[in-house]
């Protein structure tokens, strides 16, 4: 088929009501549909899909589209429909009468896409039916579950280098939101990739706002977070163990939040039931282990937070990538402490991975450690991490409000021997009360009001000593010792320090207290007018109608930009809500009528 030149746009605006072409999404889009093949890295929320999806619209046949996430295939090909394609899904889901009726469709060359998990794609059956069906091209979704080091890994997605064996000419397109260079060399050698275009996009997303707060008390942190910028909005909160989960989420529950937990130790039945409710559903807040994670395309989720320290700043970047995919302003927020770094140098000293495999994971700490600590732009920081350098972005909580830093090399000399003077066998709870000079049971027992450091600090209060401990062990002066129940000892490297020879400055987290960066009004309804806002409030209804009665999930139906577009531009007729970007020809056949009676009322 020949492809003018405008064709790829011009079915971005009619099909899917996008005005313009995403950072690479064209020249991909052009490399494919000229039979090419492709390795794409794009960040979550960058647009993937459309690279695979307008590719099978522009070439003759079907498009196979290979995933592992069985769970979103049926919201996926709901929302394809929404749209007039011809989309349909292959998975273990499926009753035999429903998998006959896809198969013959491929086979009839009805479909314009056609879903399939990978176990199920490398079948004989399936592969002769492919032999007899026109295919337009294998798009290779979450391309990095071939790689065996990675958390994702999928031993089907190894025999998938047998579709360049059996079907040599037809072009393939592999997609990845996980950049790291050792993943792209696997990925490419093990789908037989080699001679593959690589379009490698910035892995920048502007509209997440990074927050790092000091942990006092998280639960209350949280739920002030929540209150104040994301009421009643999506989010997801991450947290390390399973009985946190459970806990967190019974708490928030009593605090009137609509929480729900997530975990693999739950019940199979209601943990799926969860997270089809928390995608379809409005304003859930998902309390969860990173257990959930993978394969949450829900494009309205405006936060992600994190109770606890994830393990590198891979793991932050992907799950905190979850927020924010419709490019709507969206929070990434954490509260961390000196327990939580106490308990993943544990976590990892206590695993049974080999040398090497320790040594990685305390490299990989010691970076995100330096993206909590750093008093610069943490966006810089993330972005340097991935080979990509960039300026100080004004959406982080580091440019919004710099931390002021102070003359700590007093008060480290003051902790370290501290440390030194108890025989180094405590945590910093009983340090910091030796220091204040606090009479406790323990101070009795072990007589440490007798010590010259006994007081010494009873000019900083506990928050402030909290933070100075934090800081000794994340800048290395002290480890905490996990034979020794996390007793601090101090390093070679404390020794300058201790003698009064090395300055150290730190931030002080403790000062912002009680601000909070992040507060601000809910996205969608920012500058607007009160009408437009009820206006707005009467548009998301009607959605919600719309998405229970077709039991699909209300971002199908339209996205919560495309909803305020259409508030605050009062379109007068069909012609002007044509215009709003996420309505497309289908759309507006399907919808135009009733949203210009909502809008007339
Ligand atoms: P990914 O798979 O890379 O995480 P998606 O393909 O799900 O991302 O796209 C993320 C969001 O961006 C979706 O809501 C999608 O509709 C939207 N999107 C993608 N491309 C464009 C575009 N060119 N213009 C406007 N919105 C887009
Ligand atoms: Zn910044």
């Amino acid at each position: 088929m020949a492809i003018s030149q405008d064709q790829p746009l011009h079915l971005l605006n009619t099909v899917f009501g996008y005005p313009a072409f995403r950072g690479a999404q064209r020249e991909i889009v052009e490399h494919v549909v000229a039979g090419g093949d492709a390795l794409v890295l794009m960040p979550t929320g960058g647009g993937k899909s459309l690279c695979y999806q307008l590719p099978a619209l522009l070439r003759d046949g079907t498009a196979l589209v290979i995933s592992p996430l069985i769970a979103l295939m049926q919201d996926q090909v709901a929302a394809l429909r929404q749209l007039g394609v011809r989309a349909a899904f292959l998975n273990s889901t499926l009753d035999a009468r429903e998998v006959a009726a896809a198969e013959r469709a491929l086979r009839e060359g009805a479909l314009d896409l056609l879903y399939v998990a990978p176990e199920r794609l490398v079948m004989p059956r399936m592969l002769e039916l492919l032999e007899h069906s026109r295919i337009a091209l294998f798009a290779i979704d979450e391309a990095h579950c071939v790689s065996q080091w990675g958390h994702d890994f999928r031993p089907e997605y190894l025999q998938l280098s047998l579709l360049h064996e059996r079907f040599p000419e037809v072009p393939r397109i592999a997609l990845t939101a996980t950049a790291d260079l050792q993943t792209r060399v696997e990925i490419r050698q093990r789908l037989a990739l080699e001679g593959a275009r690589e379009f490698v996009s910035s892995f920048d997303r502007p509209n997440i706002r990074y927050t790092i707060v000091d942990k006092q008390d998280a639960r209350q942190q949280l739920l002030r977070f929540i209150r104040e910028a994301h009421a009643g909005e999506a989010g997801i909160v991450y947290c390390l163990s399973r009985k946190k989960v459970d806990e967190t989420a019974a708490w928030l529950i009593e605090q009137k939040v609509s929480a729900l937990p997530y975990h693999a130790g739950m019940d199979a039945a209601m943990r799926t039931d969860n997270q089809a409710r928390f995608q379809r559903e409005e304003g859930i807040v998902m309390v969860a282990t990173i257990a959930f994670g993978m394969g949450i395309d829900k494009p309205d989720v405006r936060f992600v937070a994190h109770l606890d320290l994830p393990k590198s700043i891979e793991g932050y970047y992907q799950e905190t990538g979850r927020a924010g995919r419709d490019g709507e302003a969206a929070d990434a927020w954490m509260t961390y402490g000196l327990g939580d770094v106490v308990q993943q140098r544990r976590m990892i000293d206590q695993s049974e991975g080999s040398e090497e495999y320790r040594r990685v994971s305390f490299a990989k700490l010691e970076a995100l450690l330096g993206l909590c600590e750093t008093a610069g732009c943490r966006r810089v920081r993330l972005l340097d991490y991935f080979g990509e350098a960039s300026a100080p972005c004004g959406n982080c909580d580091n440019c919004l409000e710099p931390p002021q830093t102070w003359d700590a090399t007093d008060a480290a000399r003051k902790a370290l021997s501290c440390i030194f003077r108890t025989g180094q066998r405590f945590g910093s709870r009983h340090l910091i009360d030796v220091l204040r000079g606090q009479a406790t049971d323990r101070v009795a027992q072990w007589r440490h009001q007798d010590l010259s450091v006994f007081g010494i600090g009873a000019d900083i209060d506990e928050a402030t000593w909290r933070d100075v401990f934090r800081q000794l062990v994340t800048l290395g002066f002290v480890r905490p010792d996990h034979a020794a129940f996390g007793a601090l000892r101090l390093t070679e490297t404390s020794r300058p320090v201790l003698k009064g020879e090395q300055r150290i400055d730190m931030r002080r987290l403790a000062l912002r207290k009680g601000k909070s960066a992040t507060v601000r009004r809910k996205a969608s309804a920012d500058g607007m007018s009160a009408a437009d806002a009820m206006l707005l409030e009467r548009l998301r209804t009607w959605r919600s109608e719309q998405a229970r009665e077709q039991s699909v999930p209300a971002y199908v139906i339209f996205h919560d930009a495309t909803l305020s577009a259409i508030a605050a531009a009062h379109p007068r007729d069909i012609d002007d809500l044509s215009t709003i970007h996420g309505i497309g020809a289908k759309k507006l056949e399907r919808y135009g009528q009733a949203l210009m009676s909502l809008l007339r009322d």
